[in-house]
């Protein structure tokens, strides 16, 4: 079984002291591409360095999450552009929208969106998209943009079946991460990700974050690693009445398709 782990941030300090480690546990259980997070201007440059010493295993995205919209500037605009042409940027992002903490205001989320819409448009690169409480803001910026840009993802969906079908109305893709596994808050995820079209689903952990809660026994540090990406394949799989292995095979060729990563090589 491949996965690749669309959305991991490793370069959160939490995985520094033992970074090798996590990565060959991730190998081992199955995790055999990862792209890794890019959410600040410092992020995204350490995502391509880990890519670049990880080359045919790590991937980065370039962007700046709407939490940190008060940094957008001129010249982190012109450093992003720098960073999205190096090849192991495989999408700009992850950028969007966050009004549910909304550490930056909104205005700004909208302008600094709006920024990273026009670089993907403009070198005609995927997108590695956040939303949360931004629907509506969310889908009139997106949906001006969409036909610009070759593919979208919607990272952690968690939102509702009308926000689902908007975006599948507008052929974007859904990632979904370690929240479906959670039962008091991801239920409504259980049923809405039969509604996602193979081809369109992808799968990731958001590590450190979102630790499954089918992880069993839970670990005393509740860090969350790309080696549990199994256990989020494996609820999307009894959710959907699939195999896990239907679920590996048809979200990995989604993702080698979306990100235009070649085939898997052993161990
Ligand atoms: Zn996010």
């Amino acid at each position: 079984m491949h996965l690749v782990d669309i959305g991991a941030n490793l370069t959160h300090e939490s995985f520094r002291h033992d970074f090798d480690a996590v990565l060959q546990r991730a190998i081992d259980h199955g995790v055999t591409r990862l792209v890794v997070t890019g959410a600040s201007l410092q992020g995204s440059e350490q995502a391509l360095a880990l890519a670049q010493a990880h080359p045919g295993r790590l991937y980065a995205t370039a962007g700046v999450h709407p939490h940190h919209a008060m940094d957008y500037d001129d010249a982190t605009d012109a450093r992003l552009r720098e960073l999205a042409r190096e090849p192991e940027v495989r999408a700009v992002g992850e950028t969007g929208l966050d009004y549910h903490r909304n550490y930056s205001p909104r205005e700004v989320q909208l302008a600094a969106f709006e920024r990273q819409l026009a670089i993907a448009a403009e070198l005609g690169m995927p997108l590695f998209l956040h939303q949360r409480d931004a629907h509506a803001d969310f889908l009139a910026l997106l949906g001006r943009y969409r036909h610009r840009v070759p593919a979208v993802v919607v990272h952690c969906f968690t939102d509702t079946g009308e926000a689902l079908r908007d975006y599948l109305d507008l052929d974007c893709h859904i990632g979904i991460t370690g929240w479906i596994c959670d039962e008091r808050r991801g239920t409504h995820l259980r049923e809405l990700v039969k509604l996602v079209p193979a081809g369109r689903l992808m799968i990731e952990t958001d590590a450190p974050y979102l630790l499954p809660r089918t992880v069993r026994p839970q670990p005393s540090h509740r860090r969350n690693e790309p080696m549990y990406l199994k256990h989020i394949c494996e609820e999307i799989a009894r959710d959907r009445g699939e195999t896990p292995e239907a679920v590996a095979a048809h979200s990995t060729a989604t993702a080698e398709a979306f990100f235009g990563l070649p085939p898997a090589r052993a161990g």
